[in-house]
């Protein structure tokens, strides 16, 4: 059968597929330690959970309206709010299936065939396909490790052309963890202002943040910005509500109305029981953010000093997200049992293979010499799984 072409422009999520080889290997009874999946191992709190089960016995089970039902957007207004400072009206916010669905459906009614996004790399892996998907072109800038991967004016410069459509900001970062500073959005959105340039600010990992690092909107740097942002969120990782797809936009009318016009033809709402719940996630009691966040923060100062102890690994402290990207280039062309390891994708695969150990290859995330360790998961798993990786790099001469 021929496909249209759209599809073939396109790879799989390789984080998703990641975790689904995982799971498959486990169902065949092998002892796999997974740092793929980039989800919370924490169970959704119980008073969110309590109020879908609520929302079922209300009979709260039909269409809403398809951008997302008023007391949640007022609940998302009320956060960006508090949180930030930044005042939007109901006109203002789209309620989707979750944020990669906003991110989505946002490039779609924003870039056509000519338009370039510029995203900086190490990106999530999503980001690019989105916009390939678009027909635009996504234009690469590479950050490197000695400025934390992070955007610097100069090299955003660089970047503009005439054809610049828009901008996409992660922080905290997917895969590096590095977030920005306010002064150093200020920078940046001094060389954004001359241009006509559009926003994304996809703020995920905001409530993930270690060492009293403070996260800051570029949406709130001047009402001329905001009118140029749009700032998308979610529940999956601050709420650890990964199954129950519910994430949002918060920007210009036209640009929502729009999502909201392409939403009615796609999805139609998302799922009402877990807007319900997602209420409760934004309204109800934030402890348990706080609690995962302060288990993150063990995890990550035990990953990076057990990685760190590995010969010919050096990994960098990330500020925020659950993710640590550590440099494994020092590793390529070593070889073991006649297996050479020339990029990070042959190393992911080294690793399941003779380790039992799943990782996401840096190159999906737009730089080879790194790969991804998600330490969503047990200080037990964890210690273990870094000590199987010791072992087989220590196999590689
Ligand atoms: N943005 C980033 C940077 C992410 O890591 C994720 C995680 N999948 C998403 C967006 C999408 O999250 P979700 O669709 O689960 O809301
Ligand atoms: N964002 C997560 C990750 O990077 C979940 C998987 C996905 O949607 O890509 O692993």
């Amino acid at each position: 059968m021929k496909l249209a072409q759209r599809i073939g422009r396109i790879k799989p999520s390789p984080t998703l597929a990641i975790t689904a080889k995982a799971n498959a290997l486990r169902a065949e009874g092998r002892d796999i330690i997974g740092f793929g999946a980039g989800e919370p191992d924490f169970d959704t709190p119980e008073n969110i959970k309590a109020a879908a089960v609520k929302a079922i016995q209300e009979g709260f089970t039909k269409y809403t309206p398809v951008g997302g039902i008023d007391e949640l957007k007022d609940a998302i207004i009320a956060k960006m709010s508090r949180d930030h400072g930044l005042p939007y009206k109901r006109s203002q916010v789209v309620v989707s299936c979750g944020a990669k669905h906003s991110l989505y459906n946002l490039i779609q009614i924003l870039c056509e065939e000519g338009d370039e996004v510029i995203i900086p790399a190490p990106y999530w892996v999503s980001y690019v396909d989105i916009v390939v998907l678009a027909g635009a072109t996504p234009v690469i800038v590479d950050t490197p490790e000695e400025g934390g991967f992070k955007l610097t004016p100069e090299l955003l410069k660089k970047a503009i052309t005439d054809r610049s459509k828009a901008i996409i900001l992660n922080s905290p970062s997917n895969p590096t963890g590095s977030a920005y500073h306010r002064r150093e959005l200020e920078a940046l959105a001094a060389v954004i202002e001359p241009t006509s340039m559009t926003v994304i600010s996809d703020d995920i990992y905001e409530k993930i943040l270690y060492d009293g690092f403070e996260f800051f909107s570029i949406a709130a740097i001047s009402e001329a910005l905001r009118n140029r942002t749009v700032v998308v969120n979610g529940v999956s990782k601050a709420y650890a509500m990964t199954g129950w797809r519910i994430g949002y936009a918060a920007g210009p009318e036209e640009i929502i109305a729009a999502i909201t016009k392409l939403q009615s033809q796609n999805t139609s709402n998302p799922t009402s029981i877990a807007q319900k719940a997602s209420v409760e996630a934004l309204n109800g009691d934030q402890s348990a953010v706080a609690m995962m966040v302060k288990a993150f923060r063990e995890r990550r100062n035990i990953i990076v000093d057990a990685l760190n102890a590995i010969p010919s690994i050096s990994c960098p402290l990330p500020q925020g997200a659950f993710y640590v990207f550590p440099n494994v280039s020092a590793l390529y062309g070593r070889s073991c049992k006649g297996t050479k390891i020339a990029n990070s994708s042959d190393l992911a695969a080294y690793l399941l293979d003779e380790a039992n150990v799943a990782v996401v290859p840096g190159a999906d995330f737009g730089n080879d010499n790194y790969i991804r360790l998600s330490y969503a998961t047990s200080l037990k798993l964890i210690e273990e799984g870094i000590k199987r990786i010791g072992r087989a790099c220590t196999r590689l001469v």
